[in-house]
């Protein structure tokens, strides 16, 4: 079976390599593409201090060193590139206008933040237990249930705005989710979350990552979405890319077999592969799952 990596993060960000030695061990991992998603900018649009994200004055530099390393691997490792954009209610999202001008082969949509109704301080669900604890604390008032819908609500309506080709880890939130502290994975009110974006992503066209970076950063015992999450999504013929969430070119394959095994385990017989854009449009192939 092939394998690409769409998802990858470099030294641009939060990534321990850069974007040469991720191509070279994409090539001598068999990997039939690569693609570049440094996290989009967020300072110029937020005013939120980031040490994980591309900074907004390297931005271009980003684009040039993606472009570059698309033409020294030319004939051998097809390269494409992208961006992972944060959806930030009310601030920031995929369907930004800044997007389309940058001439970005994909764009993949992420929730990362989540913007308390309370008027707290933004926090990210992914970050260290300490800030998620702050954000349950201040911002719902230890209400882990609402903390989950607000992700989720975050989740749709960024689906729903649009403006991207991947929706990324889409159920994010149980990395801090220890214990059962926020939710019950299995109740019925969390997976009518999970199907509802499903629904949402059919109607938007885009396809549907199976994440293994918790998986290669040693914070989840499965990938992003779990089997029982992406059923939905097979349900609603959403098309599904395994891609690594790789922070370090040893991982562009990481736990891909087990990303293999959940897209089994959810009815997938396919996955797919970018191909590039055609009138606005991702170009995707379909592969059998062997
Ligand atoms: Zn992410
Ligand atoms: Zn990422």
């Amino acid at each position: 079976m092939n394998y690409s990596c769409l998802h990858t993060h470099t030294v641009f960000c939060d990534g321990k390599d850069d974007i040469e030695t991720c191509c070279r061990r994409a090539w001598e991992k068999g990997l039939v593409s690569i693609g570049f998603s440094a996290h989009a900018p967020v300072t110029k649009k937020t005013g939120f201090k980031s040490d994980w994200h591309l900074g907004d004055d390297r931005l271009e530099e980003y684009l040039e060193a993606v472009r570059a390393a698309r033409s020294r691997w030319e004939g051998k490792l097809p390269v494409y590139l992208g961006l992972e954009a944060d959806y930030i209610e009310g601030l920031a999202g995929p369907v930004d206008a800044d997007y389309p001008s940058l001439g970005l082969d994909y764009l993949i949509g992420s929730v990362h933040y989540l913007i308390p109704p309370n008027g707290a301080a933004p926090f990210t669900v992914d970050g260290p237990p300490e800030e998620l604890e702050q954000g349950l604390r201040e911002g719902f008032g230890g209400d882990g249930e609402a903390l989950t819908q607000a992700y989720w609500d975050a989740v749709t309506a960024m689906i729903r705005a649009g403006g991207f080709d991947i929706l990324g880890h889409v159920d994010l939130v149980k990395k801090n989710n220890r214990d059962g502290r926020l939710f019950n994975p299995a109740e019925r009110a969390f997976l009518r979350r999970a199907e509802e974006a499903a629904q949402a992503a059919a109607r938007a066209g885009i396809a549907v990552e199976v994440n293994t970076g918790g998986l290669n950063r040693k914070k989840t015992a499965e990938t992003y979405p779990s089997a029982s999450i992406l059923r939905f999504f097979r349900e609603n013929r959403v098309p599904a890319i395994i891609t690594a969430d790789a922070h370090r070119a040893e991982d562009l394959d990481g736990h891909y077999t087990d990303a293999r095994e959940t897209l089994l385990a959810s009815g997938y017989t396919e996955t797919v592969f970018f191909e590039g854009r055609k009138e606005g449009a991702a170009i995707w192939k379909t592969e059998e799952i062997r």
